[in-house]
């Protein structure tokens, strides 16, 4: 099963997973700002500040990520099923 080895944030504006296959995807703060399914993502228009930035993470077991935003966004849970679907967009 493909699994998360580890997460960095080298700037606050991306994040960096390296996969248990070896692969590394970079993803923006951006482009999980506009996937955010939060209750407060959810009910906002969404207009995505393309200076957001990341202030923390933390992982959640197998399942996903968790990510405070500067837009205040903080409760929700970024799945590693959906991060990883991007990278096969590539
Ligand atoms: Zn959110």
């Amino acid at each position: 099963m493909l699994q998360v080895e580890k997460i960095i944030s080298p700037c606050k504006r991306k994040i960096v997973i390296k996969w248990s296959d070896g692969k590394t995807q970079a993803v923006s703060a951006v482009k999980l700002q506009e996937n955010c399914e939060c209750a407060r993502c959810l009910q906002k228009d969404k207009m995505i500040d393309p200076n957001v930035l990341i202030l923390s993470f933390s992982i959640k077991g197998r399942l996903g990520v968790k990510i405070s935003f500067s837009s205040g966004c903080q409760s929700g849970i970024h799945s590693f099923n959906k991060i990883r679907s991007w990278l096969k967009e590539l």
